[in-house]
């Protein structure tokens, strides 16, 4: 295994061709989403807030509270089972396309590279330079925009963690009220520098956990970046003028000098490779270029290449689709049915009934109640059946805070002649206004007749 110690700086030659071209266009589009995501609002709030510290996540509109620990569970297991099932059929689709990692240090931080220093041979000559003016000038101006786009990271970060409302905020106010925010947002902009400027694709090949996944999850029916070995080997030089005995492989090394991990896809499936497409278009040009068929490298399975078959569903894949339908269908029940309150309401302990001078019986309870949604809201509970009254102890007042909860004692209070026996239930509701928002059921304990 590679340490990060060990690393050497790799100069990959810049990347050109059909599937760079359609990867250059999904990442403008990811990036485009990723900045713009946090700043749409749906019913006033955020369409996706991580907030991990105050435990609070809005997924798409749905809002999950620290109560609803269970909720982000499930949601959480949907999504790996997803991952795994995606990555068995899909291989690392993902890390090549739409990881953040990737799509930044591919696209806008070798890109800028690309355009300062030039391509592999310019950038190494200018590290072994001298410092001269022009080395101090191109250096400055890399690192400077490096650093410029890891602070606008940082602060996308603050929006997607705490908020675009604590982003305006810092923003906004002086700075001097937000030193702790400001402070995260500088720490921040220190890792994403130190990640683009120097960490670059060990963030993948040793750090990141979902590579090192690759190797129990893959199988081989998954589709890869692969190179076709029953049709390159054995490789060997091109000479003009002499038949060809070898396979396709003309052993040029352009597949390994353009990979932004530093590996020869031609020594098979690898946990480095982030299925980035460079080698494909790097091979494809090569075979353009002598006259054989494109393809060489290409999106395939061990099986597609070595039998022939590009079998893509197998019962591994079954199985895993068919978790994935149970925990959807549940995740989709639970959204649909939650309630925008979750209240709790049992008798005091070692409390008994009251009898009252004017024939009813009292029960003590405490309760707790709390607000699952993202506002403020105002409920009341409401005693719904026997008929019966509530007297609460202090304020009935229940205003809650957006996650907020609220506690405290209440009397149940019911006539006599509304009480058939020593145990009765009563059914309970949690409104706002003329909005039931929850109901629930108690028992209510009364003498032996
Ligand atoms: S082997 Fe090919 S697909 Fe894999 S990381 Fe290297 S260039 Fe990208
Ligand atoms: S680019 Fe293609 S032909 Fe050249 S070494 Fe790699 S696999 Fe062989």
């Amino acid at each position: 295994m590679k340490a990060i110690s060990d690393a050497r700086p790799l100069y990959p030659q810049r990347p050109a061709g059909q599937w760079h071209n359609r990867r250059v266009a999904f990442s403008v589009a990811i990036i485009a989403l990723l900045f713009v995501v946090p700043f749409v609002r749906i019913n006033g709030q955020q369409l996706v807030l991580l907030n991990v510290v105050e435990r609070k996540f809005i997924i798409f509109g749905v809002f999950i509270g620290p109560q609803d620990y269970w909720l982000f569970g499930l949601m959480m297991l949907s999504f790996f089972v997803f991952i795994v099932l995606f990555t068995t059929v899909f291989g690392r689709l993902w890390c090549g396309w739409a990881c953040p990692q990737t799509v930044f240090m591919e696209m806008v931080f070798r890109k800028i590279e690309y355009a300062i220093e030039g391509d592999t041979g310019k950038q190494k000559l200018l590290d072994k330079a001298p410092w001269t003016t022009d080395k101090i000038l191109k250096k400055g101006l890399k690192y400077t925009l490096f650093l410029l786009i890891s602070f606008a990271i940082a602060n996308l970060l603050l929006a997607y963690v705490l908020g675009t409302d604590a982003l305006y905020k810092i923003i906004s106010e002086p700075l001097q009220d937000h030193l702790a925010l400001f402070s995260g947002i500088v720490a921040f902009t220190a890792i994403f520098y130190w990640n683009f400027a120097w960490l670059r694709e060990q963030a993948c090949t040793v750090v990141c956990p979902y590579g090192r996944l690759q190797s129990v999850l893959l199988d081989r029916n998954s589709i890869n970046v692969a190179y076709d070995h029953e049709r390159g080997e054995p490789r060997g030089k091109l000479h003009k003028g002499t038949i060809r005995t070898e396979g396709d492989c003309i052993s040029c090394f352009q597949c390994v000098a353009v990979c932004p991990t530093g590996i020869d896809i031609r020594n098979g499936t690898q946990m480095e490779c982030v299925n980035c497409t460079a080698c494909i278009d790097a091979c494809d040009a090569m075979m353009d270029k002598v006259g054989f068929e494109r393809g060489l490298i290409r999106y395939t399975s061990e099986n597609a290449i070595t039998k022939k078959s590009a079998k893509v569903i197998t019962p591994r894949t079954w199985g895993y689709a068919a978790v994935l339908v149970l925990l959807w269908s549940a995740l989709g029940f639970v959204v649909a049915t939650r309630t925008d309150t979750q209240t709790t309401l049992f008798r005091a302990p070692g409390s008994r009934y009251i009898e009252n001078a004017d024939g009813t019986i009292s029960n003590l309870y405490t309760f707790k109640i709390f607000n699952k949604t993202n506002a403020t809201i105002k409920p009341s509970i409401r005693l719904d059946s026997p008929h019966g009254k509530l007297l609460f102890a202090g304020s009935p007042d229940l205003t809650l805070e957006a996650a907020g909860m609220s506690e405290g004692t209440v009397f149940v209070v019911i006539p006599k002649s509304e009480l058939k026996s020593r145990k009765t239930v009563l059914k309970m509701s949690v409104s706002q206004g003329s909005r039931q928002l929850e109901t629930f059921e108690t028992t209510f304990i009364a003498p032996e007749e």
